[in-house]
């Protein structure tokens, strides 16, 4: 008997085959290598084979191998849920142009030197004036996040020192974002002030003296206190707090910019908002309504943003160079709130009317193939990222039914661009208003494909 194995190839002679060279230049020769060297094992281990057809046998497995291995765990998905600012799903997505803006500055470029003096310039000088152009702030600096944001401005104004908070204000976003635990960790202390749901300024008043370093008013974004509940205004609140010669902070974390961007919505407080009736600080986050990349924004009295620019906690909390760029982008298009409204994303999806979304779904529905069954539908879809809770808005549908909806859904999950939907009642939605126009048919194909897949698979 001959042995089947000695039928293989060497890996010298693996080397020398037609397309190597290529993939060496591409993936590099040590990836190329362990990619032929599993291929060759796995044909050790499997008995029976043939010499005949053997190295292109090999070739072909090391190919699939190598390309499985570059690809990127970070996927583009088709976003069919309908929630706008999915945390999952990396929240807000960029506009065209600061997508373009980003690639630009991944290269070298002026992050921190001035072009007028040759001499070292500061990376925090990049957004700043746009920021204040667009809030009416004195100053303006961005940070990686909005978590950072807010923990530098209690370490800079309130190390060893207090900050009061209402206790209907002590909330946890995004499941480690705890406003006790950011104080602390920022190295004050929380003096909590009135009940969970009642705080009024005089219980402000009563609280602030000489150990207060801060008062910080947090927008509990991701819930609602109905019924009995009261909280003083920003602006009664600005007027205890500069009593008193203690700066007043606010996070108002979701980062609407100015109030009338998103009509019909419930009221969100706005950036603007917030600085006009008194706060010396205003912190949000760059990537939920504000519609641009991770961040987190300060604006307000120049005084205070300079303490700030000179924290050593700064340098920890640093923004990367096309992250900036990205922001300042976006932040362009905000000089016209129509250019805003039409060119990002974000508030693109939630001005679109329930009628359009619908003209959508309907212009793209495919025809699916049975048992399945497809309908357009109203639905009602959610803000998302933590803005704007309990408040839906009408939307529009692909519903499927007549198979197991789980399982299409993670048919539809798993496909090469994958595709989120939602199940409801035994139905598998994929929501339009989140799916870009001009995506509609590549969102079909590929509810068709994994309903072809199910149906195949005895779904
Ligand atoms: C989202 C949010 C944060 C955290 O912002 P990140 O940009 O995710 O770090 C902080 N405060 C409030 C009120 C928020 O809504």
């Amino acid at each position: 008997m001959t042995d089947p194995r000695r039928g293989l190839p060497s890996m010298d002679a693996l080397l020398r085959e037609p397309p190597v060279p290529g993939w060496i230049e591409r993936f590099g020769r040590e990836t190329v290598k362990a990619s032929l060297a599993r291929a060759l094992a796995a044909a050790r281990a499997e008995r029976g084979m043939n010499g005949s057809g053997e190295t292109s046998r090999l070739l072909a497995s090391a190919e699939a191998d190598l390309a499985a291995r570059a690809r990127s765990s970070l996927v583009t998905v088709l976003n069919g849920t309908g929630v706008v600012l999915h945390t999952n799903l990396g929240r807000a997505p960029l506009a065209e142009e600061a997508i373009r803006a980003q690639t630009r500055a991944a290269g070298y470029g002026n992050v921190e030197l001035s072009l007028e003096s040759g001499e070292r310039g500061s990376r925090y000088d990049h957004c700043a004036a746009l920021i204040c152009e667009l809030t009416g702030a004195e100053a303006a600096i961005v940070t990686n996040n909005n978590a950072a944001a807010v923990s530098l401005v209690v370490n800079e104004l309130a190390r060893d020192r207090e900050v009061l908070v209402s206790r209907g204000e002590l909330v946890e976003i995004g499941g480690s974002f705890r406003i006790p635990d950011v104080i602390a960790r920022s190295g004050a202390r929380l003096r909590e002030v009135g009940t969970t749901n009642r705080t009024r300024a005089t219980d402000y008043e009563a609280a602030i003296g000489g150990a207060v370093g801060l008062v910080l008013r947090v927008h509990p974004s991701n819930y609602r206190v109905e019924g009995f509940a009261a909280r003083p205004t920003v602006a009664d609140l600005a007027t205890v707090a500069a009593g008193a010669g203690v700066p007043l902070a606010h996070d108002v974390g979701s980062g609407l910019l100015r109030p009338d961007l998103l009509p019909g919505f419930p009221e969100e407080p706005s950036v603007v908002g917030s600085l006009d009736a008194g706060a010396d600080l205003v912190t949000w986050s760059g990537d939920k309504l504000l519609g641009g990349p991770q961040a987190g924004l300060i604006a307000g009295r120049a005084e205070l943003v300079e303490r700030l620019r000179r924290n050593p906690l700064l340098r920890a909390y640093r923004v990367d160079k096309t992250t900036l760029a990205a922001l300042e982008a976006t932040l362009m298009l905000y000089r016209d709130p129509d250019l805003a409204a039409r060119r990002v994303p974000t508030l693109r999806m939630l001005r679109e009317s329930a009628d359009s979304v619908e003209r959508r779904a309907r212009a793209a529905c495919p025809d699916v193939p049975p048992p399945f069954e497809i309908d357009v539908e109203r639905t009602r879809s959610v803000v998302g990222g933590g803005s704007f809770p309990g408040f839906e808005l009408e939307s529009a549908a692909w519903v499927i039914r007549g198979g197991h909806a789980a399982r299409l859904a993670h048919r539809a999950r798993s496909a090469v661009r994958p595709l989120l939907g939602r199940i409801a009642e035994d139905a598998f939605a994929v929501d339009l208003r989140t799916i870009a126009p001009g995506d509609e048919t590549a969102t079909a194909e590929v509810l068709i494909a994994s309903l072809a897949d199910e149906e195949a698979a005895g779904g």
